[in-house]
């Protein structure tokens, strides 16, 4: 080895000064309710396993898939594209009541495809300053004009849109679940301002798709806006237990994407098995609504009981429940004190929030039970 890196000792030291320093974590049990981690098991309020179905895809794959192939072993612009991502594109697309679905390797590459292909020279985007990561990321790779509104703030942003018309084509984006406050994104307002300023609309449902909705299409359905949607993300890794990413909209918009997304040509298509495990989670979600009524009903429950506690859990309105702490030893202390008993609550740190805002981050989970519900607000009492 070269001392060529010798300077990642010492990043990783100031990471360790400022309480930023993450140990490796290995999970040695199956993502459910309860996790083993670190040798102990612990009631989990840290997973995106909204509906309780990753153990059931997990489950369902074994005999669905065991005659079936592996790896894709090509991109699906080649020959990757097996009968089961067609399948699974149909499903989504019917459930989502789209004319067409694409699939991508994740929803991370989905969103990092989807608006560079979409924006270029001489166009702007309006992006929500919480957006996540993976939506940044698609800005950045965009040669459009990246504008920033504040979070939620729809003056700000008809500020901003109004003071747009020098540009081609302007694309405003948003997740319509924020991940770390649990808010929605005030769509019919945005929707009104898209069509009075003529932009384009996409929002990320990562988390929203599979829980929220009569027919749990997500928050675009709750807040009855769809049909102003025209370019919907959404992720198979949440809420329907599985993996990979997904885009829908117009037959249009997929025929663009299949041409322009790199991260679709680019990679090779999902794995057989993930997609089965896909095609089942996404089926029992749509077959199980019982799912995301519990969900719901355990958020709203531990919510309301937590601000009764003195607890301040922000703007939430959703199965995502933070509990704002504030300064990062203070949150490590509290998941500390939440691991002694046994309930895993991930910190969220700098730089996932900004500095003195350090929370706690609770997820719901329709495989949650009464009473660990009430273990956990148990533990909240000081
Ligand atoms: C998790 C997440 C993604 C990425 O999805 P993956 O399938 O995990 O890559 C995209 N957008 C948002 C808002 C997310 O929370």
């Amino acid at each position: 080895m070269t001392p060529r890196l010798d300077w990642l000792d010492d990043e990783v030291a100031a990471l360790q000064r400022g309480q930023l320093y993450r140990p490796l974590r290995t999970r040695e049990s199956v993502q459910g309710a309860i996790v083993d981690l670190d040798g102990r098991s612990l009631v989990n309020f840290g997973s995106n396993d909204y509906l309780g179905l990753a153990v059931e895809c997990g489950k369902a794959v074994d005999v669905a898939v065991a005659p079936r192939g592996g790896g894709s072993a090509a991109s699906p612009a080649i020959h990757g594209r097996g009968a089961c991502h067609d399948r699974l594109e149909r499903l989504i697309a019917e459930f989502e009541q789209c004319e067409r679905a694409l699939l991508f390797p994740t929803g991370y590459a989905t969103n990092v495809g989807v608006i560079p292909s979409i924006t270029g020279h001489g166009d702007v985007i309006f992006s929500d300053t919480l957006n996540h990561a993976s939506l940044i990321d698609g800005c950045r790779l965009s040669a459009a004009k990246v504008l920033i509104y504040r979070h939620g703030d729809v003056d700000h942003l008809t500020e901003l849109l109004r003071a747009s018309s020098t540009y081609r084509r302007r694309l405003i984006v948003t997740e319509s679940l924020f991940s770390m406050d649990g808010d929605f994104a005030p769509l019919a307002e945005i929707c009104e301002l898209a069509e009075r300023f003529d932009a384009m609309t996409m929002i990320d449902e990562a988390h929203g798709s599979g829980v929220w909705g009569q027919h749990g299409r997500g928050v675009a359905e709750l807040l009855g806006v769809e049909q102003s949607i025209d370019i919907r993300v959404g992720t198979l890794s949440k809420a329907f237990g599985a993996g990979g990413g997904f885009v829908c909209g117009s037959e249009a918009l997929v025929t663009w994407m299949r041409h322009r997304a790199r991260s679709y040509f680019f990679s090779t298509a999902m794995p057989e098995p993930v997609v089965e495990m896909a095609i089942f989670g996404m089926k029992a979600a749509i077959a199980e609504p019982w799912r995301r009524e519990t969900v719901i009903a355990h958020s709203q429950l531990a919510r309301q009981q937590l601000q009764l506690l003195g607890w301040d859990t922000g703007l939430s309105t959703s199965q995502i429940v933070p509990v704002h702490i504030g300064e990062s030893e203070r949150a490590m202390e509290w998941m500390n004190r939440l691991t002694a008993a046994n309930i895993f609550v991930p910190a969220i740190r700098p730089p996932s929030v900004p500095d003195g805002r350090a929370l706690l981050r609770l997820s719901f989970s329709a495989a949650h039970t009464p009473e660990m519900i009430q273990q956990l607000l148990e533990s909240f009492r000081v």
